[in-house]
């Protein structure tokens, strides 16, 4: 993978661009392709943005969003885009496989692959140009430092500057994990100046909840809650009949992971939800506990130090008591006080 620098002049003609992200995108990997493909049209250029596959529904109001092909529902339209690109730009993911069906599609293409993320141990072999910084909180303060240094930054609105709003809000867990900057927060004060409103950008995202799903949160953590006080960890276990009980859709889980770090002295919190092709783990982590590793080891996935992700084909009961099995794994620095 050559430097992203090296690519700029490519844009300096009108191009036809393709944007995708990983599977099942949250408001970073959303936000920082309809920011970015807002910013390329305005500067001649012709942009599509592609999702592996669906997307939680509170992430609609995300300007430009209608416009995104859903590629497991609109194979076809997604196809044609990517056969025609001169360049596809890879956002917020580290591995093709984290765009699923997409992967052959991407690795077939005779378009340029451009990689913009920020997750741990890259595949820089597959990707043509690009950047990747582990030390950034996310990709969108990644598109912006693009969008600033190509030049563009004159094009940015207050549609785009809240699509990249979207990215680095809920990426740094609305500014406090450690991986929050000094230049995020003057990117903020930057994307400020257009006027946009960060307030609304928040009530969509976190005061969207229906009924159900407020019931569903405190079910979950009043009956499926268990916490290891010798590891400082809690793991919630949700089989498939609560997501039927409370009518839960995709996204509607979002963000349940970060509540048991709430609890004075939990380091690690786990949660395996028990979807129909398989069972989907999201860990979070405080300090130097790294769930990055864990989840690469021994759950096919991986993400970042304090925040990842994960599969596995077992059942869930089998999920839970290899959970306990491999936990001891982090032991020392679980039980260490801070
Ligand atoms: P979440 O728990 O919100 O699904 O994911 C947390 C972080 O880990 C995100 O940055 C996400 O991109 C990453 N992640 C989630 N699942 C996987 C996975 O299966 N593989 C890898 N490499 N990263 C993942
Ligand atoms: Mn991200």
């Amino acid at each position: 993978m050559r430097s992203i620098s090296e690519f700029y002049s490519y844009l300096d003609s009108p191009r036809n661009v393709v944007i995708t992200m990983h599977q099942k995108p949250d408001a970073d990997a959303l936000g920082s392709s309809l920011g970015l493909k807002a910013v390329l049209e305005k500067s001649g250029h012709g942009v599509t943005v592609v999702s592996p596959t669906n997307w939680p529904g509170f992430l609609n109001w995300i300007p430009g969003c209608s416009k995104v092909v859903d590629f497991e529902s609109k194979r076809e339209v997604g196809e044609k885009a990517i056969s025609g690109a001169d360049v596809v730009f890879c956002l917020d993911f580290n591995d093709l496989k984290r765009t699923k069906q997409l992967e052959p599609i991407l690795e077939r293409t005779t378009a340029l692959r451009v990689l913009i993320d920020h997750h741990q141990e890259p595949q820089v072999d597959r990707f043509h140009f690009g950047i990747s910084d582990t030390g950034k909180g996310s990709t969108a303060e990644m598109v912006y430092d693009f969008i600033v240094e190509i030049g563009y930054i004159h094009h940015v609105d207050k549609d785009i500057a809240s699509c990249l709003y979207a990215g680095v809000m809920t990426d740094t867990g609305s500014f406090r994990f450690p991986s929050t900057t000094a230049s995020a927060h003057l990117m903020v004060a930057r994307l400020k100046e257009t006027g946009f409103e960060h307030f609304k950008v928040h009530e969509n995202i976190f005061d969207t909840f229906l009924e159900n799903r407020l019931r569903f949160f405190g079910h979950v953590l009043l009956n499926r809650m268990d916490v290891n006080y010798e590891l400082n960890t809690v793991l919630i276990a949700i089989p498939k009949s609560d997501l039927l009980r409370f009518d839960i859709k995709t996204g509607d889980t979002e963000g349940l992971v970060n509540y048991p770090l709430s609890m004075l002295g939990i380091k690690m919190a786990a949660i395996v939800i028990d979807r129909d092709e398989e069972r989907k783990w999201s860990f979070r982590s405080k300090g130097d506990v790294d769930v990055n590793t864990f989840a690469r080891r021994n759950f096919s996935g991986g993400g970042h130090r304090n925040a990842a992700g994960g599969r596995s084909e077992l059942s869930l009961e089998e999920c839970v008591t290899y959970f306990h099995k491999v936990l001891p794994e982090l032991a020392d620095v679980l039980k260490t006080e801070d």
